[in-house]
């Protein structure tokens, strides 16, 4: 993808070089250059833009088997018995997109990692849990989780365009006997009415933009009705996954609703492609607040350096790092797992080469449904009642009245 756009023509304006400073084409800025071109597609090279761009044939063409797989990716034995094995328990989807931008050589590539299936999945560690949030101990009605005050998640599907394997709520995402069906949505919009400290709600699933045009616009204008409802959070990771969701029609649509902030979720500077700026553009563009809430994981962004390019990249098309999750302990995702001093050191490498902007906020979800805490790099040395001493980011010693 990167060697795709640094050979592009397009990367220069201008007539050619005619030997004078003054004709020489100007170069573009990174920020010109991140919306440009597209990600080659790989066996799809022959797919027409028309049907490319259509997340309708996206979705309908999304690879679900080792044989599907094979067609763009070299698979390993291990993962080809993993795809059977965990069909059963936490099924296997992705779109074409995802799929380009894993390598078709490397087992360990960061998006494979997140896409295919691996056997250690169905290993169980103790201390793993099935609703490592206590989303269902919080469940007023199904499909709301009301655990803080004054706002609400709202389940409103179980699909999702791409099954990320470390997803934390793989007890029902992918399970069609957990759908969210018209009378439980309306349940919930009806909790959500009579409860007049709710002034925050999180539409979530699955991913809520596999829902109809038409269904997502009904469900938040019924929200948007809701007088104590101030702000509406979209959590979708169809930038990631599947940019071609957000069509200009559905954009417009959804700028009737603000304030309407998005979350998203890149974990990887491989998922960083022209058409994911261009999606993340449009949608800032017309006032949606997006926010990315990363997950560490290993092997996949367990390295300040990756998180680092991620962020300010994310920065250059107006997304604003939010959080990183250290990974909860959902089954089967304990291969992912990066010690929580490993966070720490990662986020205190973040701070100081870029920008806060570029650094998020490093947070652990309490197991069982406590909330979730930040995760703060200690950099107080020591205090008395005279003085604090601390540490800057180069590791330079300063002290400060403690009064
Ligand atoms: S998009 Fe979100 S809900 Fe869907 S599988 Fe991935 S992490 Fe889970």
């Amino acid at each position: 993808m990167t060697e795709a756009r640094a050979n592009d023509r397009s990367d220069f304006e201008g007539l050619p070089d005619d030997g004078t400073a003054e004709s020489f084409p100007r170069r573009k800025t990174r920020v010109e250059v991140d919306v440009i071109g597209q990600t080659p597609r790989g066996p799809w090279s022959d797919v027409p833009d028309s049907l490319w761009n259509d997340w309708r044939w996206q979705q309908r063409n999304r690879l679900r088997t080792a044989e599907d797989l094979a067609k763009v990716i070299t698979l390993t034995d291990g993962e080809r018995r993993a795809i059977e094995a965990t069909a059963g328990a936490f099924r296997m989807a992705l779109t074409p997109y995802y799929a380009t931008l894993m390598d078709p050589q490397d087992p360990d590539c960061p998006v494979r990692a997140q896409a295919i299936p691996r056997e250690v999945e169905l290993d169980k560690v103790p201390g793993d849990l099935a609703d490592p949030l206590g989303e269902e101990r919080f469940m007023p009605v199904p499909g709301i989780t009301h655990r803080y005050p004054d706002r609400v998640l709202f389940y409103v599907t179980h699909n999702c365009p791409v099954y990320c394997r470390h997803c934390t709520r793989k007890r029902k995402v992918s399970d069609p006997t957990s759908a969210a069906n018209h009378d439980q949505l309306e349940i919930g919009l009806d909790y959500i009415r009579k409860h007049e400290e709710v002034r925050d709600v999180l539409v979530s699933g699955g991913d809520p933009l596999t829902l109809s045009d038409d269904r997502l616009c009904e469900l938040l204008g019924a929200l948007r009705e809701i007088p104590h409802v101030e702000v509406i959070r979209l959590c979708t990771r169809n930038p990631v996954t599947l940019p071609q969701r957000f069509t200009p029609e559905l954009i417009d649509r959804l700028a009737n609703f603000h304030p309407l902030f998005v979350h998203t979720h890149f974990n990887s500077p491989r998922e960083c492609t022209p058409e994911a700026a261009r999606c993340l553009r449009a949608l800032a563009d017309r006032g949606l607040n997006v926010a990315n809430q990363m997950v560490l994981l290993r092997g996949v962004n367990d390295d300040a350096r990756l998180i680092r390019e991620t962020n300010v990249w994310l920065l250059r098309q107006r997304c604003r790092p939010y959080y990183l999750f250290q990974a909860d302990l959902a089954e089967g995702i304990s291969h992912f797992r990066v010690p929580v001093q490993q966070g720490l050191d990662i986020l205190r490498a973040l701070r100081g080469p870029v920008s806060g902007m570029a650094v998020p906020t490093y947070v652990i979800d309490a197991p069982g449904g406590g909330g979730k805490i930040p995760l703060v790099p200690d950099y107080i040395e020591s205090r008395d009642e005279e003085k604090v001493v601390f540490t800057n980011w180069k590791g330079d010693r300063y002290e400060y009245p403690s009064k």
